[in-house]
């Protein structure tokens, strides 16, 4: 099963403590781009990038009160297109396990996710972020005839 994306997408961002100011820099350049798509963050990041751009985010709770896996939520329910995850490699969070779940469900439902400013201008200037994607789903009833045996 595919979802077809069309030119404007939902985009979710976070950022680690560490790595916000990065966001915000690689947000404040690409204004543009971004401000075509509608844009999800969790708490913190959110009214830190709302004020960098001057437009409205919609935003969850903070990363550690519940907002990644309401990010991950999001996707599982078909509504986040495009993940920026500035996650901090050289710091030890107390909700890992809330990170490791948002990483996962992205790669679950085949979102592309970018961890770092390179991969962020990457995907960013690739021509599918103004056009159209057929993404394609997981498809559980392969992983259910193929690990789910019957009583
Ligand atoms: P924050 O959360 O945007 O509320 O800081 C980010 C996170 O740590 O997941």
């Amino acid at each position: 099963m595919d979802q077809a994306l069309g030119p404007r997408k939902k985009i979710g961002l976070v950022a680690h403590d560490r790595k916000k100011a990065d966001l915000i820099e690689w947000v404040t350049y690409n204004r543009q781009i971004l401000t075509r798509h509608d844009l999800v963050a969790t708490g913190t990041t959110g009214t830190l990038l709302e004020e960098a751009l001057g437009v409205g985010i919609h935003k969850l709770q903070s990363g550690p009160l519940g907002g990644d896996q309401q990010l991950g939520a999001l996707i599982a329910d078909g509504e986040i297109d495009f993940l920026v995850f500035f996650w901090d490699p050289l710091e030890q969070q107390p909700h890992d396990t809330d990170v490791k779940a948002l990483l996962r469900i992205a790669v679950v439902w085949n979102i592309p996710v970018a961890c770092d400013r390179a991969s962020a201008d990457f995907m960013i200037s690739s021509p599918l972020m103004e056009g159209t994607y057929q993404r394609q789903l997981p498809d559980y009833h392969s992983y259910i005839e193929r690990y789910v045996t019957p009583p």
